[in-house]
């Protein structure tokens, strides 16, 4: 279980036993879903990435309306810290942003903020998402992604996850691995954590992220589709196309490229473009060359 894991968390600057890394019950994020957080993986001991995911760190706090207190500089510090006082080199890191218990009004600005960082082993986030495995099921989510007016949508924020976690415990509960969610207009989303691409006729595809997180695995694969000399659009994808698609695999820091064998009644091999992207990506990640 994660709670009984030993080591230290980073909590505002100081290393705590991972026993002792608790927060008051009245803490106002536990209530009102005020908080941001991020999700890193290291390989060989470095957090790719990491500069992206602290700048996106600080910037979602701003989208949700507060200052993280530590500077870039020093979360990839605390982040690097945390690593090597763990001893850990292949690992998932969480750093989280969130209000403290002072006040339980809705509004929260006058409450402290407190930020920790923790790193365990996550060696895969799907139970058959290893590499021999066909691929993950989808299926089709009951809730879908707000439009960009009914909530911070671009930010990793916490209270957006409500969504994201109804619907992968429905998943999960009826044999599925994750959700695919459609956007507030009908178009194809992303999952609970990770977001989505397709190949129809050796063109990959992806949707424009525009009520939802552009992930940074994502930005990562269009850049290896472009050097690996992929053709790579991004546009609105209806349902319809995403039955027809020849390949469709998803992207996140924890999903890394993982292939999609279904969505509800669809079936879908692992196709030559899903392979290529995803053995570019472990090589990207683990600092080796690519093309
Ligand atoms: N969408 C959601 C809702 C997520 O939680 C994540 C994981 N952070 C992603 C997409 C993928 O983002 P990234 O590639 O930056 O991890």
């Amino acid at each position: 279980m994660l709670n009984d894991q030993t080591g230290k968390i980073w909590i505002d600057g100081t290393l705590v036993d991972w026993a002792d890394a608790k927060v008051h019950v009245l803490t106002h994020t536990l209530h009102y879903g005020s908080g941001v957080f991020e999700g890193e993986r290291a390989y060989r001991g470095v957090i790719f990435k990491m500069d992206e995911h602290h700048r996106r760190f600080h910037t979602s706090a701003q989208m949700v309306g507060f200052e993280i207190p530590y500077s870039i500089d020093t979360l990839n510090k605390a982040a690097d810290d945390i690593l090597r006082i763990n001893k850990l080199t292949e690992a998932y890191v969480r750093p989280i942003a969130w209000h403290g218990a002072e006040s339980l009004s809705v509004a929260c600005y006058h409450n402290s903020v407190h930020v920790a960082i923790a790193a365990w082993k996550w060696e895969s986030y799907f139970t058959n998402g290893d590499d021999n495995a066909p691929g993950i099921r989808l299926m089709w989510s009951d809730w879908i992604r707000p439009a960009p007016n009914m909530g911070p949508v671009h930010a990793k924020a916490c209270g957006q996850y409500i969504t994201g976690t109804l619907g992968k415990n429905k998943a999960e509960k009826n044999g599925y691995n994750d959700i695919l969610m459609l956007d507030y207009r009908g178009y194809i989303a992303e999952c609970s954590g990770a977001n989505i691409f397709m190949v129809k006729d050796g063109v990959l595809m992806t949707p424009i992220p525009d009520c939802f997180l552009n992930g940074i695995t994502r930005l990562t694969v269009i850049d290896l589709a472009k050097s690996l000399g992929i053709p790579m659009i991004e546009k609105y994808i209806i349902p319809d196309e995403l039955m027809q698609a020849d390949e469709v695999f998803i992207t996140g820091s924890a999903a890394e490229v993982q292939p999609v064998a279904e969505i509800g009644v669809q079936k879908y091999l692992t196709g030559p473009i899903t392979e290529k992207i995803r053995q570019a990506y472990k090589k990207l990640v683990n600092g080796e060359s690519y093309v």
